[in-house]
């Protein structure tokens, strides 16, 4: 279990609080096109202002690979920030991010206000870990709050080394909340818990299944990855995305998934294209029965239906990975029944961050889910049960 503290259990009055932000924003012409991640760091921006701290924001924007690049600069996002929080965002605009300007800009800092420091990847120690930087940051705050969840699988100086430098260091609610539900939920389920996995390859989900065998009631495989099992299990798949040096690990995995009685469900049947295009051909053939020259790109309507099914009584759900092609639409009906089985149910439901978090959002179904994880790379570094070192870096409770 997990147990890190937060900004719930610090008294941060008149203390200079550096926070560490995910404000990767998507940029067009200095123009931030989806504002989410802005929105998303409000909750703990604001009661950090209303404790009446000081509150020092950072990010990294891009990868400006240790230099100033000025289309990096986060000069926008306190911009929008100011008006998202209803007042000023000071932007301590400054190449060496924690340099003359940063330093006189958070001197002059009065209780309750808010700066911005300039994209910490403009420093080539951010990625690193290097120490200077590490205490460099340090040096401007009494207290570290890391709430960006998108570099926790990371260890660079902003999230992790500076850290070693500060006395105080906890986590923000956004957090808090991956904590609980990636880290402790799938720990901990309540039970029958389900896992579904999908997306593109065996090779780069491994260390998830392994994970998730010891921990789930049932295994739901579906995506490009299940053709592999499918081979492994002597089915014909056609020009189907494959892995044949997983095969054998395949095999492994459903004996394994038998030998702990964890129910392991593929797809019994698939819609096949002839060509990989929206537009191609297609028809809806048995597992193992896809011809020379079809490929499979999406789940059939039988294997719709028992995903569906196993979805239904579980309590907790953990998803990541679409079932087919889905940003082609005429293979997207199996992720998007998925996506609808976990909005219909009562159970706790848990979305890795990437393509499935996108598929949810997109189909107007996020707002049913419990959690919608804000990472991909840390989310699954999660569900394959590794320690993140920016979570670990947090202060125990
Ligand atoms: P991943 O990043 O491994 O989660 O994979 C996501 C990608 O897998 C998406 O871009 C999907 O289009 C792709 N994908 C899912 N199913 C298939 C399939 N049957 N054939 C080829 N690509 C697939």
């Amino acid at each position: 279990m997990l147990n890190k503290k937060s900004v719930d259990d610090i008294n941060v009055k008149g203390k200079k609080v550096l926070v560490r932000c995910d404000f990767n924003v998507p940029l067009i012409d200095g123009k931030i096109t989806d504002e989410n991640r802005l929105v998303a760091a409000l909750p703990t921006i604001k009661k950090l202002i209303a404790d009446g701290g000081k509150v020092i924001l950072c990010s990294h924007l891009g990868k400006p690979k240790g230099e100033p690049v000025p289309e990096l600069s986060l000069a926008p996002v306190a911009a929008r920030l100011s008006e998202l929080l209803g007042q000023e965002v000071k932007f301590a605009a400054d190449r060496e991010v924690v340099g003359p300007n940063a330093k006189a800009a958070v001197d002059v800092m009065k209780d309750g206000e808010v700066i911005l420091l300039e994209n910490t990847r403009y420093r080539i120690e951010e990625t690193k870990n290097g120490e200077a930087f590490s205490k460099d940051l340090a040096s401007l705050c009494d207290v570290f709050v890391n709430d960006a969840f998108g570099t926790a699988h990371r260890a660079h100086c902003s999230n992790v080394g500076v850290t070693q430098f500060v006395d105080t260091a906890v986590v923000g609610y956004l957090m808090q909340k991956e904590i609980d539900f990636l880290g402790n939920a799938v720990n901990n389920p309540e039970r029958p818990f389900v896992a579904i996995l999908g997306g593109a390859k065996v090779s780069s989900k491994i260390s998830v299944i392994e994970n998730l065998l010891d921990k789930v009631d049932t295994l739901i495989i579906g995506g490009g990855m299940s053709y592999t099992f499918s081979k492994a299990m002597g089915g014909n798949v056609g020009k189907s995305l494959l892995e044949e040096d997983y095969c054998q690990y395949a095999l492994d995995m459903l004996k394994k998934a038998e030998e702990k009685g964890v129910k392991l469900l593929l797809p019994v049947d698939n819609v096949i294209a002839d060509d990989f295009s929206n537009d191609a051909n297609t028809q809806v053939v048995l597992r193992g029965e896809i011809p020379d020259g079809w490929e499979g790109l999406d789940i059939g309507p039988e294997t719709e239906k028992i995903f569906c099914d196993a979805v239904q009584d579980a309590k907790t759900v953990v998803w990541n990975g679409p079932m087919g092609c889905f940003e082609m639409p005429n293979f997207a009906h199996g992720t998007e029944a998925v996506a609808k089985a976990l909005a219909d149910t009562d159970a706790t439901t848990i979305i890795g961050g990437g393509d499935s978090a996108a598929a949810v959002n997109q189909l107007g179904y996020g707002d049913k889910m419990t959690h919608i994880s804000t990472g991909g790379g840390a989310s699954l570094e999660f569900l394959e049960g590794k320690e993140l070192p920016g979570v670990a870096a947090a202060n125990d409770k």
